[in-house]
């Protein structure tokens, strides 16, 4: 099958073309390199089944391809905020120009949707009925209206055009080849219990995210892209864990000497998040197999060869 990654060069996206690859199928990696990197994919750079194609999703473009995994955007609060109105662009015109192209080659379309279209949730854990509790002007809405309006945009191609969609919400995912610059939590509170500098903890750590390994998700994926529902569908690890309890895992893991810092709360930051998966489990016999300490040792095992070979 020839499969498109758009955002292929980012942390899920290069993961995915790992397993794609492994597969036999023939990928098209399209991406514009904004928080993507050519070293996540440099080991299939000479694979004749293998191609990547620098290019911003926001402009049109023509390829004939059977399935489309839509992930270009980029992920972290801090890459998103940086060009708010890029990020928009990215998620409305770059999501209508790749189910433009779906519609034109019938090809099957995976959107990577987030938890964040749920905001700052007042119904816990989130099932996918749940419609949200979403600020419209705040410095996340760039990024949750967005992809409010990519899933949208993606049910009315189906509706309208018979385009073949899977929507996909992502819950907070870490693991291997995330940047050291990306400004997530597990990355920051990895990097900097390495680096022996303080753990920047955002308010006084009590709101809560649940972390899911990328391999787990990764499978969540394919599942839902390879299985008959159109979504949403929720993929995410539904372990609980405060933010200062994150901090004080990783301290224990890496450094115990290592000291926390606290600093305020960025605006909009959501309180609590957990997803309800009896939808992934039920209908894609999908769950999370790795758990936060096994998944955080890999992790970590990562970003310390990274930092010796002068790459982070
Ligand atoms: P990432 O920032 O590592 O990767 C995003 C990729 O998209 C990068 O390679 C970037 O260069 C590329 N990109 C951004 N804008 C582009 C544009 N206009 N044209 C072409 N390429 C562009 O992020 P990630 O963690 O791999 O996330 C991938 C997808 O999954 C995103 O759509 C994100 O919203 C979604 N998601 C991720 C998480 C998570 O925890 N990682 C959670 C929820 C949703
Ligand atoms: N598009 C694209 N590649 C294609 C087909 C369409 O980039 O192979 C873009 C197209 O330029 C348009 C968007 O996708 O901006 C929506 O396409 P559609 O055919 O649905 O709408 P129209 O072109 O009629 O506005
Ligand atoms: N956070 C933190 N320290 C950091 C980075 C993030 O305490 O160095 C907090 C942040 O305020 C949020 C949580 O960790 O409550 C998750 O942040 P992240 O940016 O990873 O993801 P998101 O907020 O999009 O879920």
């Amino acid at each position: 099958m020839r499969v498109l990654v758009t955002g292929g060069a980012g942390f899920l996206g290069s993961h995915l073309i790992d397993r794609l690859m492994k597969q036999g199928n023939d990928v098209i990696c399209l991406d514009n390199f904004f928080t993507g990197h050519k070293r996540n994919i440099s080991h299939w750079m000479d694979n004749p089944y293998f191609e990547l194609i620098r290019h911003d999703i926001t402009e049109p473009i023509r390829l004939e391809v059977d399935q489309i995994y839509h992930l270009a955007c980029p992920a972290s609060p801090v890459h998103y905020q940086y060009n708010p109105v890029k990020t928009i662009k990215t998620n409305v015109l770059g999501t209508l120009n790749m189910l433009g192209l779906a519609k034109r080659v019938k090809a099957r379309f995976l959107l990577a949707s987030t938890s964040e279209v749920y905001g700052d949730p007042d119904v816990h854990p989130q099932p996918e009925e749940y419609r949200g509790n979403v600020n419209t002007i705040g410095i996340r809405s760039c990024y949750d209206e967005g992809k409010r309006v990519a899933e949208t945009l993606a049910f009315d191609y189906h509706r309208q055009n018979n385009v073949d969609i899977r929507v996909m919400r992502i819950f907070n995912t870490y693991g291997p080849r995330m940047f050291e610059n990306d400004g997530r939590v597990v990355s920051n509170f990895i990097v900097q219990a390495l680096k022996g500098i303080p753990l920047t903890v955002y308010g006084d750590g009590s709101q809560t995210r649940s972390f899911c390994y990328v391999a787990d998700l990764i499978e969540g994926m394919m599942r839902l892209m390879n299985g008959e529902h159109t979504g949403p569908i929720n993929i995410g690890n539904p372990g609980e864990y405060t933010i200062l309890q994150l901090a004080e895992t990783i301290q224990k893991m890496v450094n115990p000497d290592s000291e926390l810092t606290f600093k305020p709360l960025p605006q909009d930051d959501p309180l609590q998040r957990q997803p309800d998966i009896t939808k992934a489990k039920n209908l894609l016999g999908w769950e999370p197999k790795i758990d936060l300490e096994e998944g955080l040792k890999m992790t970590i095992e990562d970003f310390r060869s990274r930092i010796e070979r002068g790459e982070a």
